[in-house]
């Protein structure tokens, strides 16, 4: 597999495995004193519903080759399973709420395991409260290449609530029909997932990006960020 060098500015005690705060200089190396060589380059796509994760990470998988985990996806799949796992997430979803942590981190906890070799991970709609997040970390412990940034995707809360109506007219998904469903979960963003960002950002890897304007322009900068940090050992 191809190395990469998560390059990092040192920024301070432990900073080799905690901070990816630089962005590499091509023309300056010596402002690399430390330096990680992560055999993954592992992305989170952060934003509330319907913010374009989905959107934008098709285009970066097809970009970069990441390996897609979005747990609403994986949950999707359980429930038109009729697994006893997806009937379970059914009665949370439904409604608007997030699924038990020990379900979540279960799940993406197989998905890692089955994905062996990959060029890395791109998180999409995981992780979702602190307890995902630190779980996460310790997952990607184990594989010692750990979440390089989070890009967070900022839109304003009406806008949300269109584009999801707009898309529940073809989507087929039931909690982007109803109206109070889509504030539930934008109240459940507020709520639990805010932390998330909150948690990420002690080590500097949280990276705020408008979520407004056309798909390419912000695809354009999605890419700038990921090519900043990702350079070819
Ligand atoms: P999404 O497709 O990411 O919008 O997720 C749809 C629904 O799946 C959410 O409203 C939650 O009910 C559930 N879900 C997806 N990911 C998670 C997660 N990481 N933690 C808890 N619930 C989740």
């Amino acid at each position: 597999m191809k190395p990469y060098i998560c390059a990092v500015k040192c920024s301070g005690i432990d900073c080799a495995r905690r901070s990816f705060t630089g962005r590499y200089n091509r023309e300056d190396r010596t402002t690399l004193h430390f330096y990680t060589i992560c055999f993954m380059f592992n992305l989170i796509l952060f934003g509330p519903p319907g913010s374009g994760k989905g959107t934008q990470s098709e285009k970066l998988i097809e970009k970069y080759g990441f390996k897609h985990l979005s747990t609403g996806d994986l949950l999707r799949s359980e429930i038109a399973r009729e697994t006893a796992l997806g009937m379970e997430a059914k009665s949370f979803m439904d409604k608007g709420q997030l699924v038990p942590d020990e379900v979540v981190i279960g799940m993406i906890s197989s998905a890692i395991d089955q994905n062996e070799n990959v060029k890395g991970f791109l998180f999409d709609g995981f992780p979702r409260t602190a307890a995902q997040a630190e779980a996460l970390d310790k997952l990607l412990e184990l594989k010692k290449s750990p979440i390089a940034v989070m890009l967070a995707l900022e839109v304003s809360e009406e806008e949300l609530v269109k584009r999801l109506m707009k898309r529940g007219e073809t989507s087929g998904r039931s909690d982007d029909t109803n109206e109070n469903v889509i504030r539930a979960r934008i109240v459940e963003y507020h709520k639990k997932t805010t932390a998330v960002a909150d948690y990420y950002k002690q080590f500097n890897k949280v990276t705020l990006l408008p979520g407004e304007g056309s798909i390419d322009q912000i695809f354009d900068s999605l890419c700038k960020e990921i090519d900043s940090r990702i350079v070819d050992a």
